[in-house]
């Protein structure tokens, strides 16, 4: 009666009660609930024929096609542990990883053979390959299996579940926003209790139809696959990220739900023309965003689009989101900068989180007043194992009973966690802290500002002063940097403006966030350089 909790027991359950009902749409293929579940167990025979064995690794490198959501129960089926890679990396990034994780076996799709190719030259000890979908292969791939081919030949494995609920069913990497990504080690526990938080969350039932626009390699998104499963939910494939496609096919494939992180949710609310109209009273369809900031203006937009934005906050390391802001009602008449303080930045915990918290340097919850800066921590049944071959790292991360996020925020009285900066990013200015994500949601509601990023630059007197780097929308009348620090001094207090703009595109990661290290670099030079101001 002792039964491991683990995302399969999803798939085996959709198969028996939605058999005939639509899971997967993959641009004319169609699979139901029953097809889905026997390709999963036929990957499973497969790896088996390739000799993987319980404890293995099992890479995937793929944009999101079928291939990805079938991996995400085929490989733990075969008692493998998963490992998404990041199809944004080079060969050299993928190369780092699969050495890293020792995968045995890379599950590859056609559109990727290249980037593969390069990766498996970089290593000593190259993975057995399948590759899925038509298309030339690299000559260093010419010996590499077919997917199709293989299920077909393959038996399809026997339902099993994890001798354990606490054996690892992935290895994913953290984005490498703040160095090089580390190799988060995931339990089949944790990714059965996160799937069951996100579909509560977001809402998904039998007749809702998901829109795939998260990267599925990356945490954010690939609890939305176990989700699904859980929920009986149609999942629509979309393998590149496109905002005109997004949106038509929002209308075209009645979608109800999709995620997106905040660079792509802006794409999507910046594109006007050759799309379906939409405004407040269109057809619901709920938006789930985070892995970064969202500013204000950005969920206003999307409120004037008809679109239900649902913000959480979460890292690898916690299996995706760990908070959430669901729309409430009463928002919706909210002036942006109201908005941006009750909804863009807070969260509660989701129901596998049995607590978060901040706590201050001697690791006690710092009081609940909105005020008081400390690192924010949680505990709960969706924290990883630890991070892969890396102790140092883990015990860091892992410590007296809280997982610590490296993330500061403050505690407001009604229980809401406000996340402020990362710690890294924090910008310290004659003692005081200054939040970049503050002063960049500012800069954000300027109506000239498409995207903007505040790092620290040092400062002779004050030890560090805020430096912005902005993109400006293409249309309208472009303002000065000494406007924008006008604007900015007249939102907040003073000491928290830019000393310094400089207009041009923002480096981000391939998970699309800002590379702020990397501006750092760039505020310092400028500072040493003789003509600085
Ligand atoms: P690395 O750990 O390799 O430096 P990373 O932290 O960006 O990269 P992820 O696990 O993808 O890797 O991202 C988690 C982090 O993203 C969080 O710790 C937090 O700093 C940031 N983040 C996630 N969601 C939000 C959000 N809603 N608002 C603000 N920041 C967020
Ligand atoms: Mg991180």
């Amino acid at each position: 009666t002792d039964v491991p909790l683990s995302p399969l027991t999803f798939l085996r359950r959709a198969a028996r009660v939605w058999p005939g009902q639509v899971a997967v749409i993959d641009g004319d293929r169609r699979f139901t609930w029953a097809d889905y579940a026997e390709r999963c167990r036929r990957l499973a025979g497969a790896l088996a024929a390739l000799s993987v064995e319980p404890g293995d690794v099992v890479a995937v490198l793929a944009p999101n096609v079928p291939l990805i959501l079938e991996a995400h129960f085929g490989v733990p089926l075969a008692g493998a542990v998963l490992n998404p890679l990041n199809t944004r990396l080079d060969g050299a990034g993928l190369a780092f990883i699969l050495a890293h994780s020792e995968a045995k076996v890379l599950l590859v799709d056609a559109s990727l053979a290249t980037l593969a190719d390069e990766a498996l030259a970089g290593l000593d000890h190259p993975p057995a390959v399948l590759v899925a979908g038509d298309g030339p292969l690299p000559a260093g791939l010419s010996g590499a299996a077919d997917y199709e081919a293989a299920l077909a030949a393959a038996l399809p494995a026997p339902w099993r579940l994890p001798d354990s609920e606490w054996d690892p069913i992935a290895i994913n990497y953290t984005s490498g926003t703040t160095g090089n990504p580390k190799g988060v080690v995931l339990h089949h526990r944790g990714a059965h209790l996160a799937a069951l938080a996100n579909m509560a969350v977001l809402g998904l039932r039998s007749d809702s139809r998901y829109l795939w626009t998260l990267p599925a390699f990356h945490c954010n998104g690939w609890s939305g696959i176990w989700a699904a499963a859980a929920a009986g939910t149609t999942q629509v494939c979309l393998p590149r990220v496109d905002p005109v496609a997004i949106l038509n096919r929002i209308d075209e494939a009645a979608i109800t739900h999709l995620c997106a992180a905040p660079v792509v949710l802006t794409m999507i609310l910046n594109v006007r023309d050759g799309v379906p109209e939409r405004g407040p009273g269109s057809r619901p369809v709920i938006i789930g965003t985070g892995g970064a900031a969202p500013t204000s203006a950005v969920l206003a937009a999307a409120a004037a689009r008809g679109f239900d934005v649902i913000h959480m906050y979460g890292m690898t390391e916690s299996y995706g989101p760990t908070t959430v802001c669901a729309p409430q009602a009463a928002w919706a008449d909210l002036a942006p900068a109201e908005l941006a303080t009750v909804r863009a930045r807070q969260g509660v915990p989701l129901v596998a989180v049995e607590d978060v918290t901040v706590l201050d340097p001697e690791g006690r919850p710092v009081p609940a007043d909105g005020r008081t800066l400390g690192e924010i921590a949680f505990r709960g049944n969706t924290v990883m194992l630890g991070y892969l071959k890396n102790p140092a790292a883990t015990s860091e991360t892992l410590a007296d009973g809280w997982l610590r996020t490296g993330d500061l925020g403050v505690l407001h009285p009604d229980g809401y966690v406000e996340v402020k900066d990362r710690a890294k990013d924090i910008i310290i200015s004659g003692g005081e802290n200054i939040s970049s994500l503050e002063v960049e949601e500012v800069l954000s509601r300027h109506a000239a500002v498409l995207e903007a990023a505040v790092v620290a630059e040092p400062h002779p007197f004050w030890g560090e002063s805020p430096a912005a780097f902005v993109t400006l929308r293409a249309e309208g009348p472009a303002p000065s940097g000494a406007d924008l620090i006008a604007w900015v001094r007249d939102h907040l207090a003073h000491f928290k403006a830019p000393r310094r703009v400089v207009f041009r595109d923002l480096p981000k990661t391939a998970t699309g966030k800002i590379q702020k290290a990397a501006l750092r670099e760039e505020a310092r030079r400028i500072a040493a350089a003789p003509s600085s101001t």
